[in-house]
């Protein structure tokens, strides 16, 4: 029998609770908030999307950061097992559209309910108001004990490092793992926020607040490599005071951080993505036949949404009042180019207060895949959100936490 102790009581930290302790092991979780599951609270608009139904493919290609270290986990405990393990808890659950998977009853606290009885059958140990301070080991780099904020020195066998990473940082993730894996000579590689809005230079964008645009493409081309797409993708987007959101712009946000880090971006919406640009001249063309004796600003409402039409008719400087029949080909054809090449200039992502995770974390060449225990430290585990491991949207990132948190308590000691 070992003595466990767990940093965290997130989503990964309880799953490896949970798979640690079926070995008769005695499992200790210690948490610095006053319950467990803080921020599954909070998932998928307390919801909780806890994992995507997909298959094995689409699971992988959905993780953006280091998916072959991944196949191990996944082949431990895979979408298919964490839907299994919730219904074995008495879950009962549900898929909706995009595979992503909640609980029935639309309730996250559900989920916390469920993984809290769990422990509590297999005996684990729980702390809360309790944060690890720090970490430590022996001269043969072999874990020994960790120190809590009341300064008490606990000892043990093994120790999983389950802090998650910097997003929302009031549900507790401050970040305290990557000063533990820095300690133990862990490389940190460099974090951002990710699944993140994004802030906009032009200024015009606040007057677009609220605007919610649907099957669209957003397109961010690579300046650096000719003819190729940092992002092209539809889908919806909406833009805010200070930008743009919406599941587009959040998947986007994971790709764009490292390029942001230098110089803006910039990005196209192109409006009419069905329409070729031929096919959309004509359909302009048809509309100014119609609204022939309106004014330009009155000729667009078939076409676009309204509050976009000042917008593009600023952009596109034709007079505003000019008859439609006076528009020239020429001011026709600019038209058609904004409408399928909307230019906007992305400056920054948000910040972690508003990031769904975080990108980068402990650089995952010196974490055994199979186990996730350190290379470097005997005895030592990294679970969840603190590892360089990052997905999109849907319930992959929950899935993360999930597999890597079973497969560390499944291979204990291995
Ligand atoms: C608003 C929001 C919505 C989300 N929705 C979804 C969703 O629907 N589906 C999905 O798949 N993913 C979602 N995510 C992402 C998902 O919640 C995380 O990827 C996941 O929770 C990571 O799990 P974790 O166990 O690694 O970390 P966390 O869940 O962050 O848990 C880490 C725990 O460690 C504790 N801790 C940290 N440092 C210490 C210390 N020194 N001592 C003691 N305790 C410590 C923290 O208090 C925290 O409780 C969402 C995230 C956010 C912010």
């Amino acid at each position: 029998m070992k003595k466990i102790l767990i940093i965290g009581g997130g989503a990964s930290g309880m799953m490896a609770a949970i798979e640690a302790s079926k070995m008769g092991n005695q499992v200790h979780i210690y948490e610095k908030n006053e319950k467990l599951g803080k921020k599954l609270f909070i998932t998928g608009k307390g919801r909780c999307n806890f994992t995507n139904n997909c298959n094995t493919d689409e699971m992988l290609k959905s993780i953006y950061r280091n998916p072959r270290f991944m196949y191990g986990s996944l082949n431990d405990f895979s979408n298919e097992d964490c839907i299994k393990f919730f219904e074995s808890l008495n879950l009962k659950t549900k898929v909706e559209r995009g595979n992503r998977a909640f609980p029935l009853s639309d309730r996250s606290s559900d989920i916390i309910k469920a993984l809290k009885d769990e422990l509590k059958r297999r005996n684990v140990s729980i702390h809360l108001n309790l944060q690890v301070k720090d970490i430590n080991y022996t001269e043969d780099k072999i874990f020994s004990h960790i120190i809590l904020n009341n300064g008490e020195k606990i000892e043990g066998d093994i120790c999983i490092i389950a802090t998650g990473g910097l997003s929302y940082p009031t549900t507790g993730s401050t970040g305290d793992g990557y000063r533990f894996a820095k300690k133990l000579g862990h490389e940190i590689t460099d974090t951002y926020p990710s699944l993140v809005p994004i802030e906009v230079k032009e200024p015009w964008v606040s007057y677009l607040q609220g605007l919610s645009l649907k099957n669209v493409k957003l397109i961010v081309p690579n300046t650096s490599k000719k003819n190729k797409f940092i992002y092209n993708e539809f889908g919806e987007m909406m833009f805010t005071h200070f930008g743009i959101t919406g599941p587009l712009v959040l998947s986007l946000s994971a790709l764009v951080g490292e390029y942001l880090k230098n110089e803006p971006l910039k990005a196209y919406i192109d409006l009419k993505p069905a329409l070729s640009f031929d096919e959309l001249d004509s359909r302009i063309l048809r509309d100014f036949h119609e609204f022939a004796n309106k004014s330009f600003k009155n000729s667009l409402s078939k076409l676009l949404p309204s509050k976009i039409i000042p917008i593009i008719i600023m952009l596109s400087e034709i007079n505003e009042d000019k008859k439609v029949h006076d528009i020239t080909k020429e001011e026709r054809e600019k038209l058609v180019y904004l409408i399928k090449h909307f230019e906007i200039t992305l400056t920054k992502l948000r910040g972690y207060n508003e990031a769904v995770i975080t990108r980068g974390g402990v650089n995952v060449k010196k974490i055994n895949p199979k186990t996730m225990e350190s290379r470097l430290v005997k005895n030592i585990y990294f679970v969840g959100e603190v590892l360089d491991l990052d997905a999109c949207t849907g319930g992959f990132n929950l899935q993360i936490a999930w597999s890597t948190g079973y497969s560390c308590g499944l291979h204990l000691g291995d």
